[in-house]
């Protein structure tokens, strides 16, 4: 797509540090990384929500992606890895091409995830929560 940065780099009209690519994906080096080795794992064709990549090859970003993951640790020393995907901008998607991010971890990085636990207030709102998201994936089966 026009005027997509990682389209542009899949063409190679933007240069990148290519880590892998198949027919499906392509995998290079994050240029702003949370920790050295961050990888970004994305499909050649052009998808701004993970939602509409088709199966096959959702299942390879994901398949390569711990791959890659498993490299880290090998090569980079790390202990472990995050996959971690942003959909949409307010849950911190900047670049609109679909992109699974893989970082390398080690226990000393003095990097955390601003993770929090919320409650439900009853149970019975946990349970209308997940009665209208199973009814929202039945309603379209596809995505
Ligand atoms: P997002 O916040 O959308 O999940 O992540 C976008 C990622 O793309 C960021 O981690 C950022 O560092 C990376 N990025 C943005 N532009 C470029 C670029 O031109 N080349 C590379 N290699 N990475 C980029
Ligand atoms: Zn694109």
């Amino acid at each position: 797509m026009k005027d997509c940065i990682f389209c542009k780099i899949i063409a190679g009209e933007i240069p990148s540090r290519k880590i892998y690519e198949d027919e499906l994906v392509y995998a290079f080096m994050d240029i702003g990384p949370i920790n050295f080795g961050h990888t970004l794992v994305i499909p050649k064709e052009h998808h701004a929500s993970s939602s509409t990549i088709p199966e096959t090859t959702a299942g390879r970003m994901f398949r390569v992606g711990a791959r890659i993951g498993v490299a880290q640790k090998r090569a980079l020393d790390a202990d472990a890895f995050n996959l971690h995907l942003a959909d949409g901008a307010c849950a911190g998607q900047v670049v609109m091409h679909a992109h699974l991010h893989v970082v390398p971890r080690s226990a000393d990085d003095s990097f955390h995830w601003n993770w929090r636990q919320l409650k439900y207030e009853t149970p019975a709102a946990a349970d209308e929560a997940a009665e209208k998201l199973r009814a929202a994936l039945k309603l379209h089966p596809d995505r």
